[in-house]
């Protein structure tokens, strides 16, 4: 078995970490990195920083920064086999009404140090760089020249303040025999808790991929009552990193990002419900759409560990992929941003976007022309067993109807043109799995070659993500989508650990989703053997 995160001493981990959080320290390792500086990593995209082997901890330790400024914690994302992502974001008040964090417009250095243990006795990687004010003070590292396969461990520093400590990992290459991911979507912070992130700390887990939903934009019922701010609905760039902040203000969440690195693309809710590419519901103007993504986009890229530069206005891609040596490639997709108009819209009561109409089956994209010949390209690449699809909305359909057809139409079900072809590209490349969030349902789907049609081939399974803890759907849709082979109501996550000869999906699911220490058990466990795309129960 390959190393895996989980090869470490959780425990020893988490102590570390807490002794680490609470030592304010004024001294520093005057260790400098024998490969530090290596300048970009094999991703493409620039983040806001380079390594630097000279660091002037005096100057940065000097800096008059408000005490504790690292309440929101330390995240690690997008690893490759020789970089990988560390984020943070100062903000000593995170809930200061201005959403500045407690920030002042001043600009900072703030200093990082990445080791190859926890005490740091061998820092291998270190710099500094600029946490802007017009970026709400985030930072992201591109922490470069790093070793495949490998366990790191890193930290923060500003104005003589020491930030938690975060873990991470670098993917492996070459032969990989095991890599271990745990799927997490829809997480509505009001009036539910984060048992599931707590639980995934003991998964030995490599990656946790997000599907989105990582925020709502709904009205909070405010850090009072145990809830999110704002209290209104979330409209501009202070309310968008407010609702950030108070998601990150969750231990348990924030202990998840500090221990594993994400992959993490959007769905809906980081800008509005139901938004689909310049429209939203109730024909609400283009010009209030592009301000709220404009809005939306910039909070989320501030509070998350990307390797993507910041957006330009209303303009940010997300899509990326990642390759696991030869066992796996993990192509992410953004299925809001370049949506055409979803069919049949009503704008009329809560579901505006549920139905069915002659319209459905007339040309539009959901991917956009740019990312659908990408991933076309991405899944056509070929040198590894699996194609891993990070796919936020269902795939193979889903009809809700009891005497006619219904489907929810910003999914793939309203896109049934666009759907065949992704379909196409999914069957001409090896072992293709899709994994899927969105329906706040676990739920085990046969993507047929054309969805609906069971006399259709089967061409890969679709694994379904439940909700870490948004209001579950419930419903029981089997009687008109047969190609269902299991739903789960209930919250939680799923772990997919993908080996040559098989990926092996658990749901597991949450005893209570109001209880921060819920119990976490496996529903069911599904099993999908290389060279057979159907799921089958363990
Ligand atoms: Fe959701
Ligand atoms: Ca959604």
């Amino acid at each position: 078995m390959g190393a895996t995160v989980g090869d470490l001493d959780r425990r020893h981990f988490l102590a570390g970490a807490a002794a680490t959080a609470a030592l304010i320290t004024a001294g520093c390792s005057d260790d400098t990195s024998d490969r530090s500086a290596d300048d970009g990593g094999p991703g493409g995209a620039s983040a806001s920083s380079t390594t630097t082997p000279q660091v002037d901890w005096d100057s940065i330790d000097g800096q008059a920064v408000p005490s504790e400024p690292f309440k929101l914690g330390v995240a690690s994302g997008d690893p490759l086999p020789a970089a990988v992502i560390l984020w943070t974001r100062l903000a000593p008040d995170p809930l200061a009404a201005d959403g500045s964090g407690g920030m002042d417009d001043d600009d900072r250095e703030v200093g990082w140090e990445l080791a190859t243990d926890e005490t740091f006795a061998e820092v291998v990687a270190q710099g500094s760089v600029t946490a802007t004010a017009s970026h709400g003070h985030a930072i992201h590292v591109d922490a470069t020249g790093l070793e495949p396969a490998t366990t790191y461990w890193y930290r923060f520093r500003c104005g003589g303040e020491t930030s938690a400590l975060g873990r991470t990992r670098t993917l492996p290459e070459g032969d990989v025999e095991r890599f271990r991911l745990a799927v997490a979507n829809c997480q509505m912070l009001d009036g539910s808790a984060y048992a599931a992130y707590r639980h995934m700390l003991d998964e030995e887990l490599d990656v946790v991929l997000h599907l989105g939903d990582y925020i709502y934009e709904y009205p909070g019922v405010g850090a009072a009552g145990g809830g999110s701010e704002p209290t209104h609905m979330v409209t501009t760039l202070t309310d968008y990193r407010l609702r950030y902040a108070s998601y990150k203000l969750d231990e348990d969440l924030r202990n998840a990002h500090a221990a594993v690195p994400f992959v993490v693309t959007w769905d809906d809710h980081e800008v509005a419900n139901n938004y689909a590419g310049n429209t939203l519901p109730a024909n609400t103007p283009e010009d209030e759409v592009k301000a709220l993504r404009t809005a939306a986009y910039q909070a989320w890229w501030e509070h998350l560990p990307v390797r993507l530069d910041p957006p330009e206005e209303d303009r940010l891609d997300v899509h990326r992929a990642f390759t696991v040596g030869n066992l796996a490639r993990l192509h992410v997709l953004d299925q809001r941003q370049h949506a055409d108009l979803p069919p049949c819209r009503t704008d009329e009561g809560p579901n505006t976007d549920m139905g069915n109409c002659e319209e459905v089956g007339a040309p539009r994209t959901l991917l956009g022309d740019e990312q659908e010949a990408w991933v076309a390209d991405s899944l056509a690449e070929g040198g590894v067993t699996w194609n891993l699809l990070g796919n936020p909305i269902v795939l193979a359909g889903i009809d809700i109807g009891t005497d006619s057809p219904q489907f929810y139409l910003e999914t793939w079900d309203g896109y049934p043109q666009a759907r065949l072809r992704l379909i196409e590209a999914l069957a001409a490349s090896t072992n293709p799995v899709v994994l899927t969030g969105d329906y706040h349902q676990g739920m085990v789907l046969d993507v047929h070659q054309v969805p609906h049609d069971p006399t259709s081939p089967i061409v890969a399974p679709e694994l379904m993500a439940p909700p870490i803890s948004s209001m579950l759907f419930s419903a029981d849709v089997s009687p008109r989508t047969p190609h269902l082979r299991e739903q789960t109501d209930a919250h939680g996550y799923m772990t997919v650990d993908v080996t040559p000869d098989r990926v092996t999906a658990e749901f597991r699911v949450l005893d209570d989703v109001t209880d921060p220490q819920s119990t976490v058990t496996t529903a069911s466990t599904w099993v999908v053997d290389a060279g057979d795309p159907v799921a089958h129960p363990a």
